[in-house]
């Protein structure tokens, strides 16, 4: 047996595809177009190529982008003060810091100072509540994604042990209560975990976001199990690999995500879909 190959890559083509459509209906009836504002703060390589990548994204589906480049140096305060005049601007529906920022910054404290509903990272405090209380509003996009993409292997997840390795504050958490939300019986693994592997043998999903080169191996896991990797690590010779050891994982599982083309391009789309909603539910709809 060997795994399935769910491809993040052309799914999330599909579904910017019918983002573009809707935003070219919106042209003609005169509705306002999504409008994206992205604050990257320093100098960390990843995080100018994440940008770059949304900025791509925005362009290709039609909404409108503006990005913030500003250097380590700015003050707290002022960052904040950036994030309120964005809060208030009618054509910007999307704002997004791109994390991780520079170890001086308290990222708490400027995430809760975007307003939640322009919060289309889904980070803000009264989103991840709405989530945990069954009440989901603008959510995490990398959870979003994976949850999209499971929806579309059309496999019954209700009830299944899921297991998380990681519980970061902007993938595991916010995964473990899209889990619980989709009827998963779900574990969260983190670095204190004891017994990894039993947990990792018992689990039916497993989704993975721990920045380990190749740490999860076939051998581990349950035979005919789902793998989900979201681990993006760069290797000595500049290729890109998961938190998957890919083969001994492919021959074992059900189902399973490559690294590139897997959850980082649905990470993306959930972002653009997010931006969609909030321009459409605080907009047009006017609440
Ligand atoms: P993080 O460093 O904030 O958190 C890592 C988590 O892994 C922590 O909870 C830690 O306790 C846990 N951990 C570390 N070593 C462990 C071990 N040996 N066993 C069990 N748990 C362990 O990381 P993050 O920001 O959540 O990112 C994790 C990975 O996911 C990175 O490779 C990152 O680049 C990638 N990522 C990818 C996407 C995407 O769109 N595909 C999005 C976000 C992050």
């Amino acid at each position: 047996m060997v795994a399935k190959i769910i491809n993040g890559l052309k799914i999330s083509k599909k579904i910017q595809k019918k983002i573009k459509n809707e935003i070219n209906i919106r042209k003609k009836n005169g509705l306002l177009i999504p409008g994206l504002a992205v604050i990257l703060i320093g100098k960390n390589n990843s995080s100018k190529i994440y940008v770059k990548n949304k900025k791509i994204a925005c362009k290709k589906v039609g909404f409108l982008s503006k990005i913030f480049k500003l250097s380590e140096n700015i003050s707290e305060n002022k960052v904040i003060n950036i994030l309120k005049k964005l809060n208030k601007n009618k054509l910007i529906h999307g704002i997004l810091v791109q994390l991780p920022l520079p170890k001086k910054f308290n990222t708490l404290k400027i995430l809760k100072n975007i307003s939640y509903k322009k919060d289309v990272d889904g980070f803000h405090p009264i989103n991840i509540g709405l989530l945990c209380q069954k009440n989901p509003n603008l959510r995490s996009c990398t959870p979003l994604g994976i949850i999209q993409l499971l929806k579309k292997i059309k496999i019954k997840i209700k009830g299944i042990n899921a297991l998380i390795i990681g519980a970061s504050n902007i993938v595991g958490r916010p995964m473990m209560l899209e889990l619980l939300l989709a009827g998963c019986t779900t574990t969260i693994a983190h670095r204190f975990t004891k017994n990894l592997k039993k947990h990792i043998k018992n689990a039916d999903l497993i989704i993975i976001a721990i920045g380990k080169p190749n740490f999860l191996h076939g051998k581990w896991i349950k035979k005919g199990a789902i793998i989900i990797d979201v681990g993006i690590n760069r290797l000595k010779n500049g290729k890109i690999v998961g938190d998957v050891d890919f083969y001994s994982n492919y021959i074992k599982a059900s189902y399973i995500t490559p690294v590139p083309g897997g959850v980082g391009p649905m990470t993306v789309t959930s972002l653009l879909q997010n931006t969609l909603y909030a321009c459409k539910k605080y907009n047009d709809l006017k609440k």
